[in-house]
C-alpha cells in the first residue's frame, strides 16, 4: 500500500486527502490547526502530529499550503520534509506558489534525494471534493509519471507542462484569466441590472454563446444573489496575481488588463474584504457604479 504524507488540510487539502484515503492510499495528514487533522482521521486517514510524523514513512508527500514562504518552511525548514523524508520520496507540491521557488525546491530536493514536482490545481473547492481538479504539472518526465496515479485520484485533467516551475507558470496564467473573467462578468452584471434586464435570462443566453465561460456557469448565480462566501478567497487571488505580475516582469512581458484587475483585487484586500470569495470583485463594481447597497 502506498503511504501518502499530506500536509495542509484546508479548503482544498482536506477533500483531496479524504479522496486519497477513499481510494485506498494510507494517508498520514498534518495541519497546523488540529481540528482538520481530526476530521481527516474520521474520513479514513491517519492523524500525524508534525510534518516529520507525516513524512517519515511516506512514499509520496503532498503539500497544499497557502503561499511560497509556507511551502519553503515546511519543505526546507529544520523539521521539514527534506530533513525527514526517506531517500527517493516523491514530493508533489499542489500549492500555488512562485515558479522560482518551485525551481529552488526541486534543486534542494535533488540534493537531499527527494524528487519534487510542482502540481498546482484549478477547479476550486467543488473540484477538490469531486476529485475533478485540473492539474498543471512541472518536473522531470519520470517523476511526473510517478506522481500521475495520485494526481489522477484527486484530478480529472493532469497535464505535464514542462520542467520544474512550469506548472506554476501555467497556474499564474490560469489566475490571470480567472480574475479577468470574473471582473468582466461582474461589470456585465452591473451593466445589465442598470438597464433593468432579466439577468438570469441574460446569463443563460450568454453562457451558450462565444461569451460562455466557467465563471458564468459556476459563479454567476451566486454573484446575482451577492453571495460571496469562499470558495477561493480574494487574499489568495491577490497573492496569485502578485506571482503573475512578478513572473511577467521577469520575462519582460506587460500585462495591461491583468494589472487593472490586480489593482481592483488589491483594493478589496486593503480595505478588509480579502476573506470574501473572488467573485466579491462584483462588490467593488457595484460601488464604482454608485450602487453600494446591491452587495
Ligand atoms: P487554506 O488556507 O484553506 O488551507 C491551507 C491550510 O494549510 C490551512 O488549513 C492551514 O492551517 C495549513 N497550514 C498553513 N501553514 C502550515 C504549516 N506551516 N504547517 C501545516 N499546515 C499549515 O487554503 P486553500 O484554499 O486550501 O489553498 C491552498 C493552496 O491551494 C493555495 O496555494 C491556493 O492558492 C491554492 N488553490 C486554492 C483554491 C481554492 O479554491 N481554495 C483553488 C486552487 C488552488
Amino acid at each position: 500500500m502506498t503511504t501518502v504524507g499530506f500536509i495542509g488540510l484546508g479548503i482544498m487539502g482536506a477533500p483531496m486527502a479524504a479522496n486519497l484515503a477513499g481510494a485506498g492510499y494510507r494517508v498520514l495528514g498534518y495541519n497546523r490547526s488540529e481540528a482538520a487533522v481530526r476530521k481527516l482521521a474520521e474520513q479514513g486517514g491517519q492523524a500525524a502530529g508534525s510534518v516529520a510524523e507525516a513524512v517519515r514513512e511516506a512514499d509520496i508527500v503532498l503539500t497544499m499550503l497557502p503561499d511560497s514562504p509556507d511551502v519553503a518552511e515546511v519543505v526546507q525548514g529544520p523539521d521539514g520534509v527534506l530533513a525527514n523524508a526517506k531517500d527517493g520520496t516523491l514530493l508533489i507540491d499542489c500549492s500555488t506558489i512562485r515558479p522560482d521557488v518551485s525551481r529552488e525546491l526541486a534543486e534542494a530536493g535533488a540534493r537531499s534525494g527527494v524528487r519534487v514536482v510542482d502540481a498546482p490545481v484549478s477547479g476550486g473547492e467543488q473540484g477538490a471534493i469531486d476529485g475533478a481538479l485540473s492539474i498543471m504539472v512541472g518536473g522531470a518526465e519520470a517523476d511526473v509519471e510517478a506522481a500521475r496515479p495520485v494526481l489522477e485520484t484527486v484530478g480529472k485533467t493532469v497535464v505535464h507542462v514542462g520542467p520544474a516551475g512550469s506548472g506554476q507558470t501555467v497556474k499564474a496564467a490560469n489566475q490571470l484569466i480567472v480574475a479577468g473573467t470574473i471582473e468582466l462578468v461582474a461589470e456585465s452584471i452591473v451593466f445589465l441590472e442598470a438597464h433593468g434586464v432579466d439577468t438570469e435570462a441574460a446569463v443563460k443566453v450568454l453562457a451558450g454563446g462565444l461569451a460562455g465561460n466557467a465563471i458564468l456557469d459556476r459563479k454567476a448565480a451566486g454573484m446575482l444573489n451577492r453571495e460571496f462566501t469562499p470558495g477561493f478567497r480574494l487574499e489568495l487571488h491577490h497573492k496569485d496575481l502578485g506571482i503573475a505580475q512578478a513572473a511577467a516582469r521577469d520575462a519582460g512581458v506587460p500585462l495591461p488588463l491583468g494589472s487593472v484587475v490586480s489593482q481592483l483585487v488589491a483594493a478589496l484586500v486593503a480595505r478588509g474584504d480579502g476573506g470574501l470569495d473572488h467573485s466579491g470583485l462584483l462588490k467593488l463594481a457595484d460601488e464604482l457604479s454608485g450602487k453600494p447597497n446591491r452587495s
